[in-house]
């Protein structure tokens, strides 16, 4: 169901629909704009649904829907009259790159059931110069009861007479803790991993929420401990071997940040004699080990050869060569081991 309280991290968007709830001070149209996963088409869901709520709900100061009536129901089958998706699916059929200007009309014909029509519209940001005005004019006297969620990844290429028409609500990153909060809580995933997914997932809670269930994130975490608790002592074939594995363009990436992070906690680890909070926390005696056999300018050399690999794999030099001269330069920082 969607309900405010399980939205994370987005407090100010909540706060300024919650007021417009609970003083009935609704707008005719807004703009949610965040990155894909960021949550912002379950809180426009959220918004439409408890504006169309038969028998709503306050609690905790929040006016939620109620979950049980009727448009509740039909809110979480995907099939609330009033609550009009575009682009559209069912015939009549539109992509986002289609002109609106015949579906507008539609905005004219009273809501079926409920007090609003509400016209979610994702990726609204494509919507071609054309059907932006055909919309500023329907925003420029619109119906009271006609409602316009404009989900968007970004501003720019809105007009600035149709910006200027909507309340803009951002998405925010979602910090670290609270993400890793919400995974453990809500999810029951446990410490370390919940932490992992949190420091990955930049702020998102889409992408942290596809981390915690993805098993090939899971193996590569699993490799890449294996490979880094190793590499002191791998010989060059290995390290080849290694860097063709992670070499990909799907995992280079994701890989970086897990050898940045991992050697991250080898320094707190060091620089706090053990006692820092470390995100490989199920992986100790490795990240011991790293930080035993790491002096400070080692420590510092990795981080460099790490980002310049980031860098360079940017630039689209070669993934899997960028990584073994990272690999390479991470061995020749260790001290010779003692086994
Ligand atoms: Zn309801």
């Amino acid at each position: 169901m969607y309900r405010f309280y399980e939205i994370v991290g987005q407090e100010g968007a909540i706060e300024h629909l919650q007021n417009s709830l609970l003083r009935g001070s609704v707008s005719h149209a807004y703009i949610i704009n965040g990155e894909k996963g960021s949550g912002k088409e379950m809180l426009a869901r959220t918004y439409a649904a408890a504006l169309q709520c038969e028998h709503p709900v306050v609690t905790g100061g929040r006016r939620e829907p109620c979950g049980e009536c009727r448009s509740c129901l039909q809110v979480m089958s995907g099939n609330q009259p009033d609550i009009i998706v575009w682009p559209r699916k069912k015939p009549p059929k539109y992509s986002v790159r289609d002109d609106i200007r015949p579906f507008l009309p539609d905005v004219q014909i009273r809501p079926y059931q409920s007090p609003w029509k509400i016209y979610l519209f994702e990726d609204a940001d494509q919507l071609g110069p054309a059907s932006q005005n055909a919309l500023l004019k329907t925003l420029e006297e619109p119906p009271s009861y006609a409602l316009f969620l404009l989900l968007a990844n970004g501003t720019d290429n809105f007009l600035p007479t149709v910006l200027s028409r909507c309340i803009t609500l951002q998405m925010r990153q979602v910090p670290e803790q609270t993400t890793a909060a919400y995974l453990m809580g809500k999810k029951g995933i446990d410490e370390n991993r919940a932490l992992l997914c949190a420091r990955f997932s930049r702020g998102n809670i889409g992408r942290a929420l596809d981390l915690a269930g993805s098993t090939e994130f899971a193996a590569l975490l699993e490799e890449s401990t294996g490979l880094l608790a190793a590499i002191p002592d791998m010989d060059a074939s290995r390290i080849a071997a290694a860097s063709a594995r992670f070499g990909t363009a799907e995992s280079a990436g994701d890989f970086l940040e897990l050898v940045l992070t991992w050697y991250r906690d080898a320094l707190v680890f060091k620089s706090t004699a053990g006692r820092g909070t470390i995100i490989f926390s199920d992986a100790p005696s490795s990240i011991k080990r790293a930080a035993d056999r790491l002096d400070y300018p080692g420590l510092q050399r990795i981080m460099e050869a790490v980002q310049t690999a980031q860098v360079r794999i940017k630039s689209n030099v070669n993934a899997a060569m960028a990584l073994e001269s990272m690999l390479l330069q991470i061995r020749a920082s260790y001290r010779p081991g003692e086994g």
